[in-house]
């Protein structure tokens, strides 16, 4: 498993000193003692570049860092987290989030179409597209998201995939929950989550087969 992401958090999220995981986030990456002259000049820019957010480097940085290590590593589950829409949010320019979100949709699908070129992906890999929390809304509100704030809660969830049916946009589905992510993932690479800790939610329907009739009740 390999997480690239811009938020320094990620380096805590997923505990590196206890998972041992591969994990590059934030702006000080771990860079290996030879570089080709490609990682060089990223290495660099990630050194100089004026930070918007000292915790959150970005995306078009990650992006270039990810599609090296693609080039020549092909991990079971990757991890991508991009941050560039949340920073402009709280600094209050609508525009450049709209910006932000319209070239994350450009470097997904950079993502995906990068993946489907190696034949060991052809045809094999499943995205999960989502976002760690919604927003509030009004003039102010979309800024910021907390406990307190309303909308902030709602999430949406896209999966794209060999195995999950092309429905759509799908509405008047009984509510599904982040918590559910964890164990979909497990899923889709043949495990089953909940027999190893059966207090984890359910996978989300989105599995070969399922054609909207028989979602897992919602325990
Ligand atoms: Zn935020």
């Amino acid at each position: 498993m390999a997480v690239f992401a811009t938020w320094n958090a990620f380096n805590d999220i997923f505990n590196v000193k206890r998972s041992g995981l591969f994990v590059r986030a934030g702006w000080d990456l771990p860079w290996a003692q030879q570089l080709t002259p490609r990682e060089q000049l990223l290495k660099t820019l990630y050194e100089t570049t004026t930070r918007v957010e000292d915790d959150d480097a970005f995306d078009s940085f990650t992006q270039q860092d990810l599609l090296d290590y693609l080039g020549t590593h092909s991990p079971r589950v990757l991890f991508v987290g991009y941050g560039g829409t949340d920073d402009w949010a709280h600094e209050g320019k609508y525009d450049l989030v709209l910006q932000a979100a319209h070239q994350d949709d450009q470097f997904i699908s950079e993502l995906w179409n990068t993946m489907q070129s190696v034949p060991a992906y052809h045809d094999k890999v499943t995205f999960i597209v989502t976002t760690d929390h919604g927003r509030g809304s009004g003039l102010e509100q979309w800024k910021n998201h907390d406990k307190d704030i309303d909308g902030a809660e709602n999430i949406w969830i896209g999966v794209i995939g060999p195995d999950t049916p092309p429905l759509g946009e799908m509405a008047n589905v009984p509510r599904v929950t982040q918590s559910q992510i964890a164990a979909t993932i497990a899923a889709l690479l043949g495990q089953d989550y909940r027999a190893a800790d059966p207090r984890a939610a359910p996978p989300l329907p989105v599995a070969r087969g399922w054609t909207g009739s028989s979602i897992p009740p919602a325990k």
